[in-house]
């Protein structure tokens, strides 16, 4: 990898994470809808807010995963491990860093795992 492409994965990393950042902003403030007595007879039934809440919940944490495993992306990019599968230490094909910067296998060992 060279340098400029890992500056160009940083870049992105950096990308990444401010939007899911904002991201979780957003839905941090609109998952949590206070149940009151008087709005649980209303349109939205007490289920409902539950249900919603819990979805809201669910997204934010799969955000704030990511954005652990994006951090650890940034500082281990400029090791000269990164971008190498942990598995069969071959190159990590370029496209497969830009969709997911955090991959730390490679296309075949990822599929070969999850079979
Ligand atoms: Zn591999």
């Amino acid at each position: 990898m060279t340098p400029q492409q890992r500056q160009e994965l940083k870049q992105h990393i950096h990308t990444e994470l401010r939007h899911l950042s904002e991201e979780l902003h957003a839905t941090e403030e609109t998952s949590s809808p206070t149940v009151t007595p008087d709005n649980a007879i209303g349109r939205i039934s007490r289920v409902e807010a539950m249900q919603a809440r819990h979805i809201g919940d669910a997204s934010a944490r799969a955000r704030k995963e990511r954005i652990v495993r994006l951090e650890q992306a940034l500082k281990d990019v400029d090791d000269e491990d990164y971008g190498l599968c942990v598995a069969c230490e071959e190159p990590i094909p370029l496209a497969r860093l830009r969709l997911i910067p955090e991959a730390t296998l490679c296309v075949a060992c990822a599929a070969s795992l999850e079979s």
